[in-house]
């Protein structure tokens, strides 16, 4: 990887800022589900391992109301870290001033602080969505080392990630953003071959670029989900009720001319009369959509087409569900591509994208594939191609002299 970690420097008894993801899913007060947490602590304790001192900062949800401050804090969030780690955690209830920055200057090795959600800025006029660069000079001071593991927050310039890079004299990749560049950003750009790309979800304008950037680097494109029924139209067959962008059926037109063989559309689909749960489901082939009905799911001779032709494949990255998997009904598309991905041998298996990576997790695949993204958006803006502000900041491995 051409960007530092934290295994490229010294952060013995060094006080360590780490932006991390703690973004959690929360209900009234309490934490649904705590992945990020821990996602985050191999980096925390390979940390600690360095008997540093360790300050953590992170945004949860989105703040625009004191009401919204009330329910977003992270005191929750450090005690479930303090759980995790069977040691102390503190906690401050600052974003700035003394309070913090006494609580830092008497840390002791391996003490761990949380510092209250970074967000809670933005009533501040912003300061630090829109990465003021007070903020994260103030921010990079309290530190000696920047570490930035927050992938989810990759694809923004914010103070917490970009501005504390910028202002800190050392900046570098904790493991979890490490894993993702390498797999995303290098399988992407520098893969196995065979290298297939299956790409679905709701929508063609959403995924253009990822379409664009993929065209040039795979071997083939495996279209499903709603997307798939633009590309129908364009091929001029009747789709029905089915999920469409009018004002991109030229657009996806162009692109299988473009694509030349290399995008393989459903040849099946599984349609109803109505967009739920329990509407009667029928078969049909992609060129015979009936006129008062709407595609949900891939049928099966589509999910046998997609068996056959990833089957040699070195390289799969996966963005977007085959149909309404939130419906048990139009899940099985979603499900059996999960199972084809799974049973490859020695390929490099890659979700990226939140809905897909949800799916994935839940329908119990979290094992099967090599890397499923935790930044839904930030793996999006990867697998375009972009360079995300957040991994730019960071500082570069450099081949010689200026270690
Ligand atoms: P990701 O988050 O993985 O990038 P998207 O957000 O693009 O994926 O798309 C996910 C959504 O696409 C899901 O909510 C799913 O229900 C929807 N979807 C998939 N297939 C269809 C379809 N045939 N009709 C309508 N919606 C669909
Ligand atoms: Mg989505």
């Amino acid at each position: 990887m051409s960007k530092k970690t934290i295994k490229d420097v010294d952060l013995k008894n060094k006080t360590v800022l780490i932006r991390v993801d703690f973004n959690v899913p929360m209900k009234d007060g309490k934490i649904i589900d705590d992945n990020r947490i821990v996602q985050a602590l191999p980096t925390i304790r390979y940390v600690l391992d360095q008997n540093a001192r360790i300050v953590l900062f992170s945004h949860l949800g989105r703040i625009k109301s004191e009401e919204d401050k009330r329910k977003n804090s992270l005191r929750p969030v450090a005690e479930r870290l303090s759980e995790l780690l069977e040691r102390p955690v503190a906690f401050v209830d600052e974003t700035r001033g003394a309070k913090l920055e006494n609580a830092i200057k008497n840390m002791k090795e391996k003490d761990i602080i949380v510092v209250e959600n970074t967000r809670f800025e933005d009533l501040n006029n912003k300061a630090e969505s829109g990465n003021d660069p007070e903020l994260g000079k103030y921010w990079a001071s309290l530190g000696e080392v920047f570490v930035n593991d927050a992938f989810g927050t990759a694809h923004r310039a914010h103070a917490s990630n970009v501005g504390i890079a910028s202002n800190s004299k050392v900046a570098v990749a904790g493991f979890l953003l490490e894993k993702e560049i390498k797999f995303i950003g290098e399988a992407v750009d520098n893969p196995r071959r065979p290298f297939y790309a299956i790409l679905g979800g709701a929508k063609v304008s959403d995924k253009i670029s990822v379409i664009e950037n993929l065209l040039t680097k795979a071997d083939k494109i495996l279209i499903c989900g709603a997307m798939a029924y633009t590309f129908f139209k364009a091929l001029g067959y009747e789709i029905g009720t089915s999920k469409c962008e009018p004002d991109y059926v030229d657009y996806a037109k162009s692109l299988l001319d473009k694509g030349k063989g290399k995008i393989i559309l459903p040849i099946d689909n599984v349609v109803t009369n109505e967009f739920s749960e329990d509407a009667e489901a029928v078969t049909v082939n992609s060129n015979e959509i009936p006129a008062d009905m709407m595609g949900m799911d891939i049928g099966p001779q589509t999910i046998e087409l997609f068996r056959k032709e990833l089957s040699d494949a070195k390289t799969v990255v996966w963005n977007g569900p085959a149909g309404v998997f939130e419906f048990d009904q139009f899940a099985n598309g979603t499900k059996e591509i999960c199972k084809i991905i799974a049973g490859l041998q020695d390929a490099i298996t890659i979700v990226g994208g939140g809905d897909s990576a949800a799916a994935a997790i839940g329908m119990g695949f979290e094992k099967n594939f090599t890397h499923i993204s935790t930044g839904g958006g930030a793996s999006l803006e990867l697998l375009e191609g972009k360079e995300l502000p957040g991994i730019a900041a960071i500082d570069d491995k450099c081949c010689c002299c200026c270690d």
